[in-house]
């Protein structure tokens, strides 16, 4: 706004020296609307071109270089036109050029020198070379020479060689290659401006479709991961899981492409073994710590294992039976034959017992036979017979000599098959009725009494 109005002013000063006729026309009023244009440029300068390239460097530092000569050529320009108008008002009036006009001049002169001489170095090689060889060749040396004249011809007495007009003509011609390294490089710049916002919008849409590639791979690549690393690792840890829970663990991941992983599955499946064999091992050990290693009968601890394993699946009568004088066959023929009687023993037992039956040697001369599903006559029918057979067995001492015994048995029905102990303790009332009672016979206990069976 400011500008316009310095413009209009300016505007109707020279409008109304253009009206006068030439010779009614004075130098000061001439100069003065000459300095009202000098002061729309330069407020234009100050206004606008400065805080515009203040504005551009704050925003953009590198912008510094061109502005700075944006506006440098921008002043050569200017400074060229102020030299000649400070020639035309002593002219128009054709007076001798006041001193302050020369004063202007010499100072105008001096700028456009030391601007020159600061855009030397911009010249040689850039593309305003010709452009620069140009203004010097037209405007330094015929444009100056021009002014050098008329200061010469009108300085004392206002006795130029030329006219207004023609001066004006004549020195716009020479200044022509100045106004034209100026638009040159400003719209040098422009192109340049466009050029980068080109090479930018390619760059951001080249960045922008890189971009959406690799977000498009990243779920790829999570997926890939997911399917090769994190879910055979969710196998791994369900197959530890597993073994740990005694399991056989379900992956048979063999040559996993990913090492580490492997690695893993094979580490899983040397832990399997070790812990089937430690399984294996701990079966022998617990059928071992429930046998009896002389006969190969159950021991007491894994007859009452199998007896209550027995109560949960029905009625079961128990038979104990106890070698009468056993102490006496250690004293008389030792305690291996002692020994070999025992095995013997066993093996009737085992002969003459069902399958179905459990066979124990809870005591060192003691045995006991638990028999599912019988009743109690048979049972006791059951005992009679093993009373007979080992009682009929002759048990080798040597090649040609060898010994009886006799076994004197209890018999305890399935009533206590509900208490263990109690059914123990019955069968053993039983077994001590035998034995005081003659020996080699049995006896049996229903419902808490003893009834006489064969003697
Ligand atoms: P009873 O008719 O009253 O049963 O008389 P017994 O001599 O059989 O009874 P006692 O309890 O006095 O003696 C049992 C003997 O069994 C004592 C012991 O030396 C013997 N014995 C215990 N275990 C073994 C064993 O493993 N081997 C041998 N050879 N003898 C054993
Ligand atoms: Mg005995
Ligand atoms: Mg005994």
């Amino acid at each position: 706004e400011d500008v316009r109005h310095q413009l209009m002013a300016g505007r109707v000063l020279i409008e109304l020296n253009a009206m006068k006729p030439l010779d009614r026309r004075t130098p000061e009023e001439v100069q003065q609307a000459i300095e009202t244009m000098f002061k729309a440029w330069d407020r234009y300068r100050s206004g606008v071109m400065t805080r515009w390239g203040a504005a551009a460097i704050e925003h953009e530092p590198p912008l510094a270089d061109v502005v700075m000569k944006g506006a440098a050529f921008s002043d050569l320009r200017e400074y060229a036109g102020r030299i000649g108008s400070y020639l035309i008002g002593p002219m128009t009036a054709r007076v001798a050029i006041p001193e302050r006009n020369l004063q202007a001049i010499t100072s105008l002169r001096n700028q456009i020198e030391q601007t020159w001489q600061l855009l030397a170095p911009a010249r040689p090689g850039s593309s305003f070379h010709d452009k620069a060889l140009e203004v010097q060749r037209v405007y330094l040396t015929s444009g100056l020479q021009l002014i050098d004249e008329e200061i010469e011809n009108g300085r004392l007495n206002g006795q130029f060689s030329r006219d207004a007009a023609t001066f004006t003509g004549e020195y716009v011609r020479l200044m022509q290659p100045l106004t034209e390294l100026r638009n040159g490089y400003l719209e040098h710049l422009r192109l340049k401006h466009e050029e980068q916002i080109r090479d930018s919008t390619i760059d951001l849409l080249v960045d922008g479709a890189l971009a959406i590639v690799l977000l498009a791979l990243v779920p790829m690549f999570l997926a890939i991961i997911r399917l090769r690393i994190l879910r055979p690792l969710l196998r791994g840890v369900a197959d530890v899981i597993a073994l740990a829970e005694g399991r056989k663990p379900g992956t048979r991941a063999k040559d996993h492409p990913i090492a580490e992983i492997a690695a893993l599955f094979a580490a899983i499946r040397i832990l399997e073994d070790r812990l089937t064999e430690r399984a294996r091992l701990t079966r022998e050990f617990e059928k071992l710590s429930q046998t009896d290693s002389l006969t190969g009968l159950l021991n007491r601890r894994g007859f009452e294992t199998e007896a209550h394993a027995v109560a949960g699946e029905g009625p079961a009568c128990l038979i104990i039976g106890d070698i009468d004088h056993f102490k006496e066959v250690n004293d008389r023929h030792g305690h291996p034959a002692g020994d070999r009687v025992l095995v013997g023993v066993a093996s009737i037992l085992r002969r003459t017992a069902g399958a179905s039956c459990r066979i124990g040697r809870i005591g060192g001369e003691e045995f006991a036979v638990l028999c599912p599903g019988l009743g109690v006559e048979e049972a006791t029918r059951l005992a009679e017979e093993i009373r007979l057979s080992v009682a009929n067995q002759d048990f080798p001492l040597t090649e040609t000599t060898s010994l009886t015994v006799s076994l004197s048995l209890g018999v305890a029905s399935s009533i206590f098959a509900g208490s263990w102990t109690e059914q123990v303790r019955q069968a053993d009332a039983a077994l001590y009725r035998a034995k005081s009672e003659g020996r080699n016979c049995v006896r049996v206990v229903v419902g808490g009494s003893a009834i006489s069976t064969a003697a």
